[in-house]
């Protein structure tokens, strides 16, 4: 079973919903082991100046974010492994990817998970990315931005939910297949066993289905010798904690996979599956 749930939100991230001491109670009422908070911190928005439903996307903060986190993870100590990290989305900027870097070296996040969002000056989660765009084109535009946000200055442990963009697509065959984008998607996964990096299987799929990226993606990496994988429900509220971790375990398992790695302050945990 998978006892660990390493990309979650809370209340300081403008998405959501639930109380950090909230989604920590459903964690321990979940039997999870290690929990992990990965708020989000959107110096890409910033830069783009993007809106969400016509309102400016408030920035976290910071201080009071990670000075909540601290303070609960000494009083779930012995209950829970509560970490308290960060999700950085990836921007191509040099001052944006300065701005992650300072925020790593002043905070010292337990773990950051390392996220595309944005592509072409827009949220691919959104369906409106898809208009005027072919499917090759908006996805190949998303996977190449991948490839690219390994190689940021600033540490990282977590590639997160590679496929992201096809979550809320429009085209009448919206999948992100493999076979389709084999090339790009053999680059990211040798460059994340190069670099020692873990994958996240992200159950936030939407119509991706029950978790992405989906188990023709996550074969291939295993094939490449990936064996890192995390788990992430992305909950961004408290009935989605751990939600279809037995779904990821059997799967996962399936592939030939043994273990989750969970990012602990540098260290990897691995729990067996
Ligand atoms: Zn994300
Ligand atoms: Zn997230």
């Amino acid at each position: 079973m998978i006892r660990s749930d390493v990309h979650n939100h809370t209340s300081f991230s403008p998405d959501g919903r639930d109380a950090m001491e909230t989604m920590l109670d459903a964690a321990c009422a979940q039997g999870l082991e290690y929990y992990g908070i990965a708020d989000h911190f959107n110096y890409d928005y910033d830069r783009l100046h993007l809106t969400e439903d016509g309102k400016p996307v408030p920035p976290i903060d910071e201080a009071a974010y990670f000075e909540r986190g601290r303070a609960l993870q000494r009083e779930y100590a012995g209950r829970l492994h509560v970490l308290i990290g960060a999700e950085f989305g990836y921007d191509h900027s040099t001052r944006v990817q300065e701005r992650y870097a300072q925020t790593q070296r002043l905070y010292r996040p337990d773990f950051v998970v390392n996220s595309v969002h944005t592509c072409l000056g827009s949220d691919c989660y959104y369906p409106h990315f898809c208009d005027g765009k072919t499917r090759a084109y908006a996805y190949n535009v998303y996977l190449y931005r991948v490839l690219e946000s390994l190689d940021v200055p600033y540490d990282y442990d977590i590639v997160a939910h590679i496929g992201y963009c096809a979550r809320n697509a429009t085209y009448d065959d919206f999948l992100l297949r493999y076979e389709d984008f084999a090339d790009v998607l053999d680059a990211i996964l040798r460059r994340i066993v190069a670099k020692g990096k873990i994958l996240e299987v992200n159950t936030s799929a939407k119509k991706m289905g029950d978790f992405l990226p989906g188990t023709d993606i996550l074969t291939r990496y295993f094939e490449l010798g990936g064996r890192k994988v995390s788990f992430g429900s992305d909950a961004h509220f408290a009935a989605r904690v751990g939600d279809k971790r037995g779904i990821v375990c059997a799967a996962l398992k399936k592939i030939g996979f043994t273990h989750i790695t969970v990012p602990v302050c540098g260290q990897d945990v691995e729990l067996p599956l």
